[in-house]
Order: C-alpha cells, then structure tokens, then sequence
C-alpha cells in the first residue's frame, strides 16, 4: 500500500469513528453485565471500581457469595472513604447445603442492595455475583429487574456471575460474555494472591 493510500483509508476510517462519537450523545447510567465461565468477572467489575473512585464517584458493592477468605480487593477497598460494602453472610452454597438459610441471607444483603439502588449520591453499584441469587432462586428476579429500572437516572451498575438470566441481559445495556478456555486451576495450580483473590 502506498503512503497515500494508507493516508488516504486511515482518514476514511478516522471520519467514521468521528461521526460515531457525535451520534453517541446520550449521557445516562447503564447497566453492565459481565457473564460467562471464564476468569475474570469479578475482578472486571474492580477494574471499573477503581476508574469511578479516580473520578471521586461514590461506590456501592453487594457481594453475594463471599468466599471464606477475604480476597486481596476486600482489604484494599475496605481503606477506601467512598466505598461501601456489604457481603452476604454465608459461605458457598455448596458449604452451607442449607436453602432457607442461603435465602434469608440473601435478602438480607439484597434489601442493603436495594437501598443502594435508591440513592442518588451513589455513582456506581456492583452487585457481585448476583446471577446465582435469581438461578437458585434465592431473589425474585421480577423484584430486581423492578429495582434497577427505578434506579437513580445516572447511576451505573455492573452485574457479574455465570449464566445470567434472560431478565437481566435484557435490562442490561452492555453485556459480555467471558469464555472460559483454559484456567490454571485445572493444571492443578492453587488460586494466587493478587490474580484469583
Ligand atoms: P475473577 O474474580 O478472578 O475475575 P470471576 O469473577 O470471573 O473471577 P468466579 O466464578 O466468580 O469468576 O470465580 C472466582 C474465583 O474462581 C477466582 O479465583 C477465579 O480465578 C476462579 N475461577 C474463575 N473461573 C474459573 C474456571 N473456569 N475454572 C476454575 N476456576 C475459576
Ligand atoms: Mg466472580
């Protein structure tokens, strides 16, 4: 290709991605669900954690299957002024194998969610994990969906957790799916500090 060409289908491609940004000129708070069996949901949703805190945003997060150990962002965002969190008080499920106590706990970190998803002076909500909530049927999916619909206009929300509901791909406005090709684990690797917790 000769440099005038290249020049010539770098500005085509530049007047394009121009015109793009000028149509995108609607501002609002979305919905982000991050979804799959892949590695690297949770930490995603940190990833976007720690862009809205650079911006001094308020940050809500709802973790709803709290493993047994604090992972290395617990710590690290338990130090952090404009972050509030709450953690479901249980193991996972397959620890527990008690449904009406899962359920109940569920609740009760949903309803701390809940208020999150009312409060204007909160930028972005996490709700970590909450996919498994409407699959084993510990949350009303109608009562979440009604609850993200209702949120303040500019408030954003990131959803994580495999096989998200139809509901919930539906009322989300980005959604990616992480594909699940090879993890360390399965080379018998143990989970590491600083990449799985
Ligand atoms: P991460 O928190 O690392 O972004 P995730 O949120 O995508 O992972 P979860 O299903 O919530 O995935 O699992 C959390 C933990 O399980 C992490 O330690 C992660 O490395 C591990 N994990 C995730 N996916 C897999 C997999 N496909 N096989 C084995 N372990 C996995
Ligand atoms: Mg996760």
């Amino acid at each position: 290709m000769s440099s005038d060409q290249y020049k010539q289908r770098m500005q085509r491609k530049k007047d394009h991605i121009d015109s793009r940004i000028e149509e995108a000129n609607i501002d609002k708070g979305i919905i982000v669900l991050l979804t799959g069996n892949g590695k690297g949901k949770s930490s995603s949703a940190l990833g976007m954690i720690c862009r809205a805190l650079g911006y001094d945003m308020k940050v809500g997060i709802a973790k709803f299957l709290k493993g047994e150990q604090d992972t290395g962002e617990d710590t690290f965002l338990a130090k952090q002024p404009n972050v509030q969190t709450v953690f479901m008080k249980t193991g996972f499920t397959w620890d527990t194998q008690d449904k009406e106590y899962d359920t109940v706990m569920a609740l009760e970190t949903w309803s701390e969610a809940a208020q999150y998803l009312t409060d204007e002076s909160i930028d972005l909500v996490v709700l970590d994990e909450l996919t498994y909530m409407i699959s084993y049927k510990y949350l009303d999916e109608q009562i979440i969906l009604d609850a993200l619909n209702n949120r303040p206009k500019n408030q954003h929300v990131v959803i994580t957790g495999r096989a998200a509901s139809e509901g919930l791909i539906d009322v989300a406005d980005t959604v990616s799916e992480v594909k699940d090709i090879k993890h360390a684990f399965r080379a018998n690797i143990k989970a590491q500090k600083g990449i799985d917790l």
